[in-house]
């Protein structure tokens, strides 16, 4: 009675169990650190694409002022607002450094991803 009760159990047996876990460890300790990087060089190309549409702002302005016949670049990139979408921040994506932009150029730069 006893030999026919255990042939019916179905399952896994402890060694398939670890197995199974350590395969699906070895593939979290490959995937997480893939994660992280991919993360960070999306963050990168995110303040490279900023840093470019704030020049593009000051060259627009430029032109702008250039057409009324005073040519410069604005005096900081807050004087861009017209230009961009409400609510932007001159700051990199790490949310803390702030942009440098040039007055005299109109080159908008970050310590942190240079182009
Ligand atoms: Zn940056």
């Amino acid at each position: 009675m006893l030999r026919k009760f255990k042939k019916s159990e179905k399952g896994f047996t402890l060694i398939e169990l670890i197995t199974v876990i350590v395969i699906i460890g070895i593939l979290a300790a490959v995937a997480v650190p893939k994660f992280i990087s991919l993360t960070g060089q999306a963050k990168a190309a995110q303040c490279k694409a900023n840093q470019a549409a704030l020049e593009s702002a000051a060259a627009m302005a430029y032109a702008t002022a250039a057409a009324s016949g005073t040519p410069a670049y604005p005096a900081a990139l807050s004087d861009l607002s017209s230009y961009m979408t409400s609510g932007y921040t001159a700051t990199c994506t790490d949310g803390t450094t702030a942009l440098t932009y040039s007055s005299t150029t109109g080159a908008v730069s970050c310590s942190n991803h240079s182009r």
